[in-house]
């Protein structure tokens, strides 16, 4: 049964929230203090959150990214955020905060300890998934949910099932933030820039709370898989990072999957059709029929989950005389990688043997790494990061990603950078939802987070 939202006065409330640098919202957090535990300082964090009016006040800026752009950011309107954290870190008095040439934001909260601490940054991207509209959101609260569905106002097709949505159960009495089922809501990952703004703000007005420097990355293009291609790692100068992504809170994900490509070439023997018998070997039938070969009950994405690996085809194009396939290898470590890429081989090898006159080749391409094998080299990062997530109250879960993150490319290049939870949840849909508890429970994991790598330094 859907359940009956608090109606929000949605003309009105919309009207409000468009346009940067607006100061009226009808939304304000609670305060929300958490007791000290004996191994904290003596005092308690008071906090008292900005995150929501601030996620309200992104979510309204349109930052779909482009695939088939071939710019950096790939759509210039993700710089209209880019401009607007600028300028809200700078009104914070981060002097050095910058949106670059590329679409990348920049900036620095200075340590204010004497301690050597290690350099951490907090990342999260601007952009939103091409797969759904990001233009016009309509955000809406549903408050103090109590269970059961949550019907969405825009589109009667649009429904958060609770059966659907397993997660929900963990919300009752919380606020959950949607669309009006028109949109995606960009909890994916404006959750993240505000969580991480609200803690950065939080710090600079509690200067009782030591700290190393913390250094602030906003991305354009995660989304397309080009978030970091043009992020100035020397200028960034941290040590360890973590980017604020994930989904259920509590969560830390340090282990993505590992990625390959692989694309099969067919050359076929072409002849008029009228005169074909016993000569012609046609490139799509033997790309065909490799397909067909594939295992049908295990290795492959509908067939797979927890930390099985799968090979999938993602494209074939060809005629007669030639035929391309191309694949997607993944799993969690090199060996499971090379397996399945050495079935292909064999499916390819013995397929070919039925057309003794055509050819083929096959080309692997190394796309990510896991990057567990990068950040295990660093415990403490993750250690650190759980201890935070309990600071805040929460279960830590540890966990790990199906696909890649920003955050495994940034492993590689030197910035070891596992994923934080944000809260996000059912992104890259018009169903998707965050709760304001969430987002605030994230923000208070950054802030321990700062305290504990100086606690530890
Ligand atoms: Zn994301």
């Amino acid at each position: 049964m859907p359940l009956a939202f608090k109606p929000l006065d949605f003309k009105r409330y919309s009207g409000w929230l468009r346009g940067p640098g607006m100061a009226l919202f009808c939304y304000r957090a609670l305060p929300f203090s958490i007791l000290p535990r004996s191994h904290m300082l003596a005092s308690s964090l008071a906090f008292t959150h900005t995150v929501t009016e601030r996620f309200l006040r992104y979510v309204v800026i349109d930052t779909q990214s482009d695939a088939a752009s071939p710019t950096c950011p790939s759509t210039e309107k993700q710089k209209d955020l880019g401009r607007l954290l600028a300028a809200e870190l700078q009104a914070m008095g981060i002097g050095d905060a910058h949106l670059d040439e590329h679409g990348y934001v920049y900036a620095t909260i200075p340590a204010n300890t004497d301690k050597k601490v290690p350099v951490i940054c907090f990342c999260s991207h601007m952009d939103t998934s091409p797969d759904c509209t990001g233009k016009d959101v309509k955000p809406q609260i549903v408050r103090n949910y109590r269970g059961g569905d949550i019907a969405l106002p825009g589109d009667a097709t649009q429904v958060i099932r609770s059966a659907d949505h397993p997660a929900l159960a963990d919300q009752i009495g919380n606020d959950i933030i949607t669309t009006d089922g028109t949109t995606l809501l960009g909890a994916d990952n404006k959750a993240g820039l505000a969580e991480i703004m609200d803690a950065a703000q939080f710090l600079l007005q509690n200067p009782q709370i030591k700290h190393g420097t913390i250094k602030i990355l906003f991305t354009p293009d995660e989304e397309i898989g080009r978030g970091v291609d043009k992020v100035d790692l020397k200028k960034l100068g941290a040590d360890f990072a973590y980017t604020m992504d994930g989904e259920t809170a509590g969560n830390i994900e340090d282990e993505t999957f590992s990625a390959d490509g692989a694309t099969i070439t067919i050359e076929g023997v072409s002849t008029h059709p009228g005169f074909a018998k016993g000569k012609m070997e046609h490139a799509i039938k033997i790309a065909s029929a490799i397909v067909d070969r594939l295992p049908k009950d295990t290795c492959s994405p509908e067939t797979t989950e927890g930390k099985e690996g799968f090979l999938h085809p993602i494209a074939i194009k060809g005629e007669l005389e030639k035929a391309t396939l191309s694949f997607i290898v993944r799993d969690f470590n090199d060996d499971g990688l090379t397996e399945k890429e050495a079935l292909l081989e064999s499916i390819v090898k013995d397929v070919m043997k039925g057309f003794p006159r055509s050819t083929w080749r096959m080309e692997v391409k190394q796309q990510y790494r896991n990057m567990k094998q990068v950040i295990d080299r660093h415990p403490e990062i993750v250690d650190y990061a759980i201890e935070a997530i309990r600071r805040a109250g929460l279960t830590p879960v540890r966990s790990s990603i199906r696909g890649g993150t920003d955050g495994s490319r940034l492993s590689f290049m030197g910035l070891p950078c596992p994923n934080i939870f944000a809260g996000e949840h059912a992104f890259h849909s018009r169903l998707e939802w965050v709760s304001v508890q969430d987002m605030e429970k994230a923000a208070q994991t950054i802030v321990h987070l700062a305290m504990i790598w100086a606690e530890r330094a």
